[in-house]
């Protein structure tokens, strides 16, 4: 297809420039296409061998993105053609034209940052601004920016084929129209696919059908009619009450509750305007937020931390703020905790239950099947207090199930019911549905559909694998509908544009991600996902409302600013996990953006920011202050049975203790547990949440016992010490309310280093029996020269420099290849208990702990090494804010149970 503007092409200059000073890898030093024979070339008008596409971007939808997307690229000179299915602008807000439509981020935050004029020329009414006033806002820009004339509308994208050898896309639309283009950008929208009415006999329905995804752009008149509405997701809810105040008669048939907020919409306050008095730096915050709406932060405060009445004011605070971003921060942990998380949703289902008069209908609209957020919530104008009207009521077909749509009206398993108009608010294949609707076909004839199979896999949301030139905006695995959309579009458009710019200036007209890039991306967003509630949900980020969709959570849910984060860094690292081609060539730096788990990184990140001096840099006395002032804010770990302190006889005298006994009735197992601090700091209190935890998950007594510490006391103190606690908790475990023979260790970092040492001293000298080893993160080598100290010898807490100085204040070089200190230099490793050794991917004992499960496992004894990916040393031990070491410990205290059911004779079992 010819193009009609007038814009400069592609722009791609003679050579590319390799040398930016960053690490680059080149995957293929010969361009594969050189192959060609010379009758398949073809001269593009920059003079190389590539054919000319008819445009250089093709854009697919026409809603905020594709508008945005039209206004940069036209700016930038690329030559492009806009195609939209709907005959006008506006996306979302063209086609959801249902009564009490509206935005539930504010206005002024829902709205193009690139017109810092916009005041002059537009205003906003309120607070929340209608669908009306929306589509009219976007009218606005497109002509005040005269962007109408690259859309072609009423057109729908159908196919899209690459073309390897002349590096395009060979895009069809439904009008048989083939549009050749260098790339393709998917500005399809997240929620724009409806889902189709899944009830039987609609077709027999004689009144009148409507879809809150379609409404009708005349206005329809519901008064004196009594009318079905089906679904009460956001689009429902909004819409129920202003149908409410129509009909003669509402039915809203409710399959799922969900927890809404009051709106509280009004004129726009002067307090919001003033905030934009500096528009640059306000748009600025809002890209480095959490959800893209500046002054609404992460919170970092655990909701246990606090009293309870500061929490139920905290609540109270949410539910009046009219702010949907606020009720989601009421608490750090309230997506990722359930207790947490019930204590909230209990508050807001008792307001459900104080506006709704009748109780059975209250408590059917009281939300129980899913965790409070982890569904979208709701921003409402009287959604509940509509229910005591006598006009109004609901169906809950969980329990009256839907059978069929019938002439007249709807039928359940048990009632009949009559209606001259049915509202379907049933909502869309979410996400991914638009994009896939597209046959795209990849190299090698892929189809995106047969790829995505499974659940998408996307590099950062924007591109995937064997699709080059492929954008998809707000795509699966990027912030998008977690966040306001509108910071989340701009931010995508412009990191494309400075992509193709990139391709440009580098002489490269094809990009898309490698394997290795795209799943590490999948994986750090499942990642991101798996330390949160939302998997436990049955939402549409799920993909769990649309029949036979893969279950796979797909926005990502760790923030815009660290989601904007990941791309800028991409970029800056020379387009990291990006393969660029050209007709010279291509390029390469191959890798992973986000190794660490989420959390960890988020601990590390808040930790940087203190800027503390490196306690090596400290005398003894203020490295011991400061690491008691960094353990005392963190969450306190889970209740136990009870907590006993006590003393019991050291090497050289008395050692405190502390006892964690489970709730459960006893006699239990007991486990002697040395805590970590690099035999310099620490007690046996220190470790206070870990010991919690181990003791609730693996149902055993936990000794936490303290040793001497250096430098007062050196090598081999700590660990005479250890074997001597070991042997008082073995000599009474009745009286401390253990079973006689049931005896393992643990030991954490230097303390696990210690648990393998008394293992051995026991095995050697003839008892205590020693039933298992746990041991975490454990210092077994005294060698601060592996790779992993080198790899990891700064910024993942525990430093290298630091271990150095742990040692030489604990031990003589002469003595560092003393098994007691160094468990790995012992020559004879067999008869050991069986072990489990947990090794952090991102810490300098990384390979101790390895090594050491190696040396077990050889020498016959039963080993289990976990790998703790994107964990630090850390990792395991800050229970409850590092919820990625969850399945660790959880790993840990099974191996326990295992380890005490194996030797448990026949009479202790029972
Ligand atoms: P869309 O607005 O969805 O536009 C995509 C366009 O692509 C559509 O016009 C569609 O017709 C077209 N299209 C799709 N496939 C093809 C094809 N194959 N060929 C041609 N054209 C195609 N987000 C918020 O942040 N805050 C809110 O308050 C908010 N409220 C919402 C209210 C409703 C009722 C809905 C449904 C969504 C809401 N959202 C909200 C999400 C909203 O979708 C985004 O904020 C935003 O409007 C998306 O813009 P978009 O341009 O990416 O996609
Ligand atoms: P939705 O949240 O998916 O809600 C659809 C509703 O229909 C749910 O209650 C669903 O029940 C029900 N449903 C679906 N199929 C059904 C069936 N066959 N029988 C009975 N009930 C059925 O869709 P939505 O309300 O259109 O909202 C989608 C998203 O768009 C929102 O989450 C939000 O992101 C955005 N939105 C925002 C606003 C706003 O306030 N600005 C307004 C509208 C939409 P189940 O829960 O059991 O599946």
């Amino acid at each position: 297809m010819a193009d009609d503007s007038k814009q400069a092409t592609f722009e791609r200059p003679a050579r590319r420039n390799d040398a930016e000073g960053v690490e680059v890898k080149y995957c293929r030093t010969q361009d594969s296409r050189s192959a060609r024979s010379d009758d398949q070339r073809m001269t593009d008008t920059a003079g190389t061998d590539r054919p000319t596409p008819d445009v250089d971007v093709v854009v697919v939808g026409a809603g905020i993105a594709g508008l945005y997307l039209a206004y940069r690229l036209s700016r930038a000179g690329y030559r492009l053609r806009v195609f939209e299915a709907a005959d006008d602008i506006g996306g979302t807000w063209y086609w959801n034209r249902y009564p009490g439509a509206r935005v539930d981020v504010p206005s002024v935050d829902y709205m193009f940052s690139f017109d810092p004029d916009w005041r002059r020329d537009w205003q906003w009414t309120e607070k929340y601004a209608t669908q009306p006033e929306i589509l009219r806002y976007l009218n606005h820009v497109a002509d005040k920016h005269d962007l109408r004339r690259h859309i072609t509308f009423s057109t729908r994208v159908q196919h899209a084929d690459w073309d390897d050898d002349a590096s395009l896309w060979r895009v069809r639309t439904d009008g048989g129209v083939e549009v050749t283009s260098r790339f393709v950008v998917m500005a399809t929208g997240c929620l724009s696919m409806p889902k189709p009415a899944e009830v039987d006999g609609l077709e027999r329905f004689a009144g009148e059908v409507y879809f809150t995804s379609a409404w009708p752009h005349e206005p329809v008149d519901f008064t004196g009619k009594r009318v079905a509405v089906i679904g009460t997701g956001s689009s429902g809810i909004q819409s129920i009450p202003v149908i409410a105040q129509q009909a003669r008669e509402l039915v809203v048939f409710q399959r799922t509750p969900n927890f809404s907020f009051p709106a509280l919409n009004g004129p726009l306050s002067p307090e919001k305007l003033a905030q934009l008095t500096s528009e640059a730096e306000y748009r600025a915050a809002a890209r480095m937020s959490f959800g893209g709406i500046p002054m609404m932060e992460r919170s970092i405060i655990p909701t246990f931390s606090v009293s309870e009445t500061e929490r139920q004011q905290r609540y109270e605070h949410a539910w009046q703020s009219g702010l949907l971003f606020e009720t989601l921060t009421v608490y750090a942990d309230v997506g990722i905790n359930p207790a947490a998380n019930h204590e909230f949703a209990e508050f807001v289902r008792n307001k459900i239950r104080s506006i709704v008069d009748d109780p059975q209908t209250a408590a059917d609209l009281c939300p129980t099947d899913h965790p409070i957020g982890m569904k979208r919530p709701c921003l409402d104008t009287n959604y509940y207090a509509t229910y005591n009207s006598p006009h109004v009521r609901l169906v809950n077909v969980r329990k009256h199930p839907i059978r069929q749509v019938t002439e007249t009206g709807i039928d359940t398993a048990d009632e009949s019911f009559s209606f001259d108009a049915i509202v379907f608010a049933t909502g869309f294949d979410a996400v991914t549905g638009a994009i896939s609707a597209v046959d795209f076909r990849g190299r090698n004839g892929v189809a995106l559909k047969d790829k995505w199979a499974n659940g998408p896999q996307t590099y950062l949301g924007l591109t995937t694998t064997g699709f080059p030139n492929l954008f998809f905006i707000t795509g699966p695995g990027s912030p998008s509908v977690l966040s306001n959309m509108a910071v989340s579009i701009e931010q995508h458009a412009d990191w494309v544009l400075d992509c193709l710019g990139h391709l440009s200036t580098g002489g490269f007209d094809a990009i898309e991600p490698t394997e290795t890039a795209e799943a590490g991306w999948t994986q750090h967003v499942n990642d991101c996902a798996d330390i949160t509630l939302y998997p436990s949900a049955n939402s549409w980020y799920m993909g769990a409302n649309v029949p036979g969709k893969p279950r796979v959570f797909l926005p990502y849910c760790g923030g815009v600013d660290f989601y904007a984060l990941s791309c800028d860094e991409v970029v800056a690292r020379d387009y990291l996990g990006f393969s660029r081609s050209g007709p010279d060539g291509s390029r390469c730096n191959d890798g992973v953006v986000r190794r660490l788990q989420p959390d960890v990184e988020m601990v590390l990140m808040e930790a940087a920011a203190l800027n503390l001096p490196p306690m090596e840099s400290m005398p003894v006395a203020d490295a011991r202050a400061l690491y008691a002032q960094m353990l005392a804010p963190l969450p306190p770990g889970p209740d136990v049975g009870e907590i006993a302190d006590g003393v019991l006889p050291g090497a050289a005298g008395d050692l405190a203790y502390r006892l964690y006994r489970p709730a459960t009735p006893g006699p239990h197992p007991i486990v002697v547990y040395f805590h970590g601090g690099g035999y310099v700091l620490g007690d046996a209190i220190s470790d206070d949440p870990l010991c919690r935890d181990l003791c609730v998950r693996s149902d055993t007594i936990i000794v936490s016992a303290n040793y001497r510490h250096a430098p007062e006391h050196r090598f081999p103190a700590a660990v005479d010490d250890a074997m001597a606690a070991l042997r008082w908790v073995a000599d009474n475990a009745p009286g401390l309310g253990g079973i006689p023979g049931q005896l393992a260790v643990c030991g954490w970092s230097a303390g696990g280093g210690i648990a393998a040492a008394v293992c051995q001293l026991a095995r050697d000298m003839g008892g205590p029996v020693v039933v298992g080893q746990v041991l975490l993160m454990p210092a077994t080598s005294g060698d601060t020269t592996s790779a992993s100290y080198t790899e990891n010898a700064d910024g993942y807490g525990l430093t290298t420099p630091l271990m150095r100085w742990f040692y030489d204040h604990y031990i003589d070089a002469a003595d560092r290849s003393d098994p007691r200190f160094a468990p790995l230099s012992a020559v004879d490793l067999s008869g050991l208990p069986p072990a489990i050794v947990v090794a952090a991917e991102f810490d300098p004992l990384r390979d101790d702990g390895e090594a050491y499960a190696a040396a077990l496992d050889a020498a016959g004894v039963p080993t289990e090494l976990v790998r703790a990916r994107g964990a630090i040393h850390q990792s395991i031990s800050m229970v409850d804010l590092v919820v990625s070491g969850a399945p660790i410990r959880a790993q840990t205290a099974d191996a326990l149970r295992r380890f005490f059911a194996a030797t448990r004779t026949p009479e202790l079992a029972s």
